[in-house]
């Protein structure tokens, strides 16, 4: 099955009460146990929409098993429970969620679990290994100036060494980028943005063959974090229309990009689709579609806040990956708490916007975006 049709028809359930050819709602907490071997029961991350919702998603990633979360923050921090002890050390890609980098830097000094942020080039991924080093974490493209890390390369290298990679895949989506088949071990999303689509639901999942998704439930059934039936319903309702979501979003993304590059008000773009983009060989060669996230830079007489203050139909709203397009800048969001030297050091200037760019038609996005950045003079 191609994965369009994957969205609609994997992991199913059968409803012979009605013949409905939706998935039913099973809500119970409890559940006659006499004569049966298995009683499902949410947190034991083994409820039949909870199955349903993993089955699709694991057919999406080419994954064979998977753990279906309350958010993806539930997921990211039981796949690190699980995979580290103490005395172990963990590799982190120093561009990564701002929640994953405060749950390491809070969390593990307590556990005793030694951990390095490192810039996204293999070489110093590679360097900051020791014979410690347990698992190797990895996001790409990376929030919010789209950097691109080649998946392949250091999964190769670190498969060799017998060190777990974990790829946050939330920005790509399934459709546009398969982190397993580029030989990643954990793949992890918040289902929150693209799985979701809606804006409306918290999920997260995380996505592994069937020994490392069994150590990572074992450690879920202990921490919660477990996924309800209606949200479960919400969920396996909205991946029925992914593809057809993230693929409209993508050409979008791809057409904003382009008519920013070429705006005397923008002074730089980030978005691996751009042949200029320094990303986008590798993008190119890891990625089905270059995703919907794309950040730019406004010339700096020109005020970022300004610019979304003007805009008439792209929301300035934090979060991402909805139906609609959204726009926030980075300096007051999701990199707010850094020191301006930490954020320029990254790259992130107070003149940086970041686009989640939705499914609706691109002239409306770009006529837009032409009116608020107005002619390029301030
Ligand atoms: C939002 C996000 C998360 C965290 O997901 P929640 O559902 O908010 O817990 C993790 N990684 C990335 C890349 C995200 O964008």
């Amino acid at each position: 099955m191609r994965r369009e049709t994957q969205c609609v028809h994997r992991g199913g359930l059968p409803d012979p009460m009605t013949g409905g050819i939706n998935s039913p709602i099973y809500p119970s907490t409890a559940a006659g146990y006499l004569d049966r071997d298995r009683v499902p029961y949410q947190r034991y991350f083994n409820t039949p929409n909870q199955a349903a919702v993993v089955a699709k998603v694991a057919a999406l990633e080419g994954a064979e098993d998977g753990v279906l979360f309350s958010s993806g923050m539930a997921a990211i921090s039981t796949i690190l429970l699980a995979l580290l002890r103490s005395g172990d050390h963990a590799v982190f890609q120093e561009e990564l969620y701002g929640g994953t980098c405060a749950l390491v830097t809070d969390l593990f000094p307590r556990l005793g679990i030694d951990y390095s942020f490192v810039p996204i080039t293999p070489e110093a991924i590679q360097q900051a290994v020791t014979d410690r080093t347990k698992v190797i974490f990895l996001e790409s493209p990376t929030n919010p100036l789209l950097r691109v890390v080649d998946l392949r390369r250091v999964a190769e290298w670190a498969r060799a060494r017998g060190v777990i990679t974990v790829a946050d895949n939330t920005f790509a989506t399934p459709i546009n980028q398969t982190p397993a088949a580029l030989g990643i071990d954990v793949v992890v999303h918040s289902g929150t943005k693209y799985l979701g689509g809606h804006s409306d639901i918290q999920c997260g999942i995380a996505l592994a063959d069937a020994e490392l998704a069994g150590r990572i439930r074992h450690q879920a059934c202990h921490l919660g974090g477990s996924l309800n039936a209606a949200t479960c319903h919400l969920l396996e309702r909205s991946l029925k229309t992914l593809h057809v979501r993230v693929e409209r979003q993508t050409e979008n993304a791809g057409r904003l990009a382009g008519f920013l590059a070429q705006h005397p008000a923008v002074a730089q773009v980030y978005y691996p689709g751009l042949p200029t983009d320094p990303g986008h060989p590798i993008a190119a060669a890891q990625m089905r579609g270059f995703g919907a996230m794309l950040a730019f830079d406004v010339r700096r007489e020109l005020s970022a806040d300004a610019v979304q203050r003007r805009l008439k139909l792209i929301c300035p709203a934090v979060s991402l990956g909805g139906v609609e397009t959204t726009i926030c800048a980075p300096v007051q969001t999701s990199h707010a708490k850094l020191s301006p030297a930490e954020r320029q050091r990254l790259g992130i200037t107070e003149s940086l916007l970041r686009v989640s760019v939705g499914i609706e038609h691109h002239d409306d996005l770009i006529d837009d975006l032409a009116q608020a950045l107005g002619d390029g003079t301030p």
